[in-house]
């Protein structure tokens, strides 16, 4: 696979091919550091929030940095020795150096030291096995996190770059408040890169509490039926926990990563109540019409059907997931409840930022970008940087 530096200004840019997660990478000269931003990269890992696809640098021999309570989701531990951890961060092995980690190499560390201490390991979830080969150190010098209102612990990040200005990195984020996490701010920047998932602008999210009231609706109208609500177990499972508390005034049957990841989001102050499928409150309820939080794979149609055979009576699927608004989805029913941005909340933080420059990730990022032009914005995607990064050095170079 490809992978090209380049350097300007004293700043980096790197793209790197890190794992199937993570098609393009992105390291930034932020502070004193070079930060990968979700990326198995640069000095520093940052991970803005628990979704697999951010983290590629877990497990990874990179010190990682992140908010605490995706730290705690994660099972991320501090550095034992920070002093010592900062010593390596200031001199990188010749092997290793800051901006062309040799990632083949540290997939096959990895590899070998799961397989030599899998004893070690057991008894702990695969996601907390993965953390335990990396360690957490405090946020660098001249970086800020600030919400992103994503998830519970999902983080934007800024900073100064000699290269890029202020630069704002939001991962995945949404302006709209959700159940469990508040919208994010917009943070003022001269290079803002933006996550663009929903940047069709045909897709526009309804208001949450528009949806919210469908899916009340619809689960009391179905109050006679299993309901089987799928959700991603980290970030949407929650999510979907507090709607059924809240507004249908049940507790639902929640298993595995997911309930896991809900005494995280209850460590950190969220009231959510749940009762685990092996829990005798859990069995107890399984016994009338019930309710329950799922991955949406497994809402298959042969689990309805056991259910149905199992307890004599209906049982439903419902999701709730922006994809809805794009595709047909194979469930009884499917809301349009996203945790990402749609294209005019890209458009409203790329105005409200004043950003010189916004560039486009994680989604469509070319059809982004030129919907965003047309509204004035001075929009590129990530892949086009470097032609971006070839111009710039022509037009310096002439400059000087
Ligand atoms: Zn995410």
């Amino acid at each position: 696979m490809d992978r090209f530096v380049a350097r300007q200004g004293g700043g980096y840019l790197a793209f790197l091919p890190v794992c199937a997660l993570m098609t393009e990478g992105l390291v930034v000269r932020m502070g004193t550091r070079h930060i990968g931003m979700n990326v198995l990269g640069g000095e520093l890992a940052y991970i803005s929030h628990a979704h697999t696809d951010h983290c590629a640098a877990l497990g990874g021999p990179l010190p990682i940095f992140c908010s605490d309570v995706t730290a705690d989701i994660l099972g991320l531990k501090e550095a034992p020795a920070k002093k010592e951890e900062e010593k390596k961060i200031e001199s990188p092995p010749p092997e290793a150096p800051p901006l062309a980690p040799d990632v083949k190499k540290s997939k096959r560390k990895r590899k070998s030291g799961a397989a030599s201490s899998s004893s070690r390991f057991r008894g702990f979830s695969r996601f907390k096995r993965a953390a335990m080969g990396s360690l957490r150190v405090p946020l660098p010098e001249g970086v800020e996190l600030h919400s992103a209102g994503h998830m519970l612990g999902s983080t934007q990040i800024a900073g100064a770059s000699e290269r890029w200005g202020r630069v704002a990195y939001t991962g995945d984020f949404k302006l709209r408040d959700g159940l469990t996490i508040k919208g994010a701010p917009m943070l003022t920047c001269d290079t803002l890169f933006a996550e663009c998932t929903y940047g069709d602008p045909a897709v526009q999210f309804a208001h949450p509490q528009d949806v919210l009231a469908d899916m009340e609706r619809w689960g009391r109208q179905n109050r006679e039926a299993i309901q089987l609500w799928g959700g991603y177990s980290t970030g949407k499972a929650q999510e979907l926990v507090k709607f059924i508390n809240d507004y249908l005034g049940e507790t639902p049957v929640v298993g595995g990563r997911a309930a896991e990841v809900c005494e995280a989001y209850r460590r950190a102050g969220v009231k959510l109540e749940w009762k685990t499928p092996e829990s005798p409150e859990g069995q107890e309820m399984m016994r009338a019409p019930f309710m329950a939080v799922m991955p949406p794979h497994q809402l298959t149609p042969i689990l309805r059907a056991r259910l149905e055979t199992v307890h004599r009576r209906r049982a439903l699927s419902a999701v709730a997931t922006g994809w809805a608004l794009v595709r047909h989805l194979p469930y009884s029913a499917a809301f349009p409840l996203s945790d990402h941005a749609d294209f005019n909340e890209i458009l409203e933080y790329a105005h409200a930022s004043g950003a010189k420059q916004v560039i486009l990730a994680h989604g469509d990022n070319e059809r982004t970008a030129k919907a965003l032009r047309a509204a004035g914005v001075n929009a590129v995607s990530i892949e086009s940087l470097d032609v971006e990064q070839t111009t710039l050095k022509i037009e310096e170079g002439n400059g000087q």
